[in-house]
């Protein structure tokens, strides 16, 4: 029973399966290797590997394709089982790897990658990616790239500064306790979204006060003792009736237009009631 393991139980257990899993991925590409040697899709009438993967045994395209790129790399790299087996390189590498080397149009020598194979073990992917490009002097690429697919989607490819990365990491570090994801896609809606929110909102905010401002005209203030409105139109600011910090909302109804000089006055009062230590009610703060 998994829930009655303890935690350093449980920790083990994920170790020595992940093993086990990168030594079965091994057996898998080097039968794929195999397969592929021997043509064996042609038995099933299919016109290639990757269909007889997709269709014949169930892979996911992405994951056959992973698979089919590190079969290829094995035939011809060898000590590749061993560096799979062991996890010191994943499929991830192996699939970068074969895409810089389609890239080049096959013009790298057998030595270069296997001199490629060798030096991306033990590097994360993005330390590969890197690494890759180097050696094999990739172009780079600026120009933003924007392919509109069937089912209403769009592919972006674009190029990013390392200024520009870095900003968006940071907003990405900072977002990723509601995202809850470092997913691309995911960040770039969570930061639209806050970014419309905020400019609406703003927006919204100046035709609040423009309706206020229309419908009072003039200050509003009524002295108590002589039950006069005070009428000024000099400096006018809208204030909350019912202050935002009690609960008071952004309604029209709670909203009214004070002179500079009672807004204060008004303030003053109510800061009283409230603390003295608590900034200005700011409007819609
Ligand atoms: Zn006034």
């Amino acid at each position: 029973m998994i829930s009655k393991l303890n935690n350093k139980e449980l920790d083990q257990k994920i170790k020595s399966l992940a093993k086990a899993e990168n030594r079965l991925l091994a057996l898998v590409i080097e039968h794929i290797n195999e397969a592929d040697r021997r043509k064996l899709y042609l038995d099933f009438n299919y016109p290639n590997l990757y269909d007889y993967l997709v269709k014949e045994c169930g892979y996911p395209g992405g994951s056959a394709q992973r698979r089919i790129d590190a079969a290829r790399l094995l035939a011809i790299e060898p000590k590749l089982k061993a560096k799979i087996e062991s996890g010191v390189i994943n499929l991830s590498q192996t699939t970068l790897l074969q895409k810089a080397f389609r890239e080049k149009d096959q013009r790298v020598t057998l030595e270069q990658k296997r001199s490629l194979i060798a030096k991306i073990c033990d590097k994360t992917v993005n330390e590969s990616q890197i690494l890759i490009a180097k050696e094999l002097d990739l172009k780079i690429k600026v120009n933003t790239k924007a392919t509109h697919q069937k089912d209403g989607s769009v592919r972006l490819e674009m190029t990013l500064t390392k200024e520009q990365w870095e900003s968006f990491q940071k907003a990405q570090g900072l977002a990723s306790n509601a995202t809850q994801t470092n997913d691309l896609p995911t960040l770039i809606k969570y930061l639209s979204d806050k970014f419309t929110k905020q400019k609406e909102g703003s927006a919204a905010t100046v035709a609040v006060k423009k309706k206020v401002l229309q419908r009072d005209q003039c200050c509003q203030y009524k002295d108590e003792r002589t039950n006069q409105v005070c009428g000024s139109r000099w400096n006018l600011h809208i204030d909350h009736i019912k202050p935002k910090w009690a609960g008071g909302t952004d309604d029209l109804e709670n909203l009214r237009v004070l002179c500079q000089k009672h807004n204060l006055h008004v303030y003053r009062q109510q800061a009283g009631i409230r603390t003295l230590s608590k900034a200005q009610d700011n409007f819609f703060g």
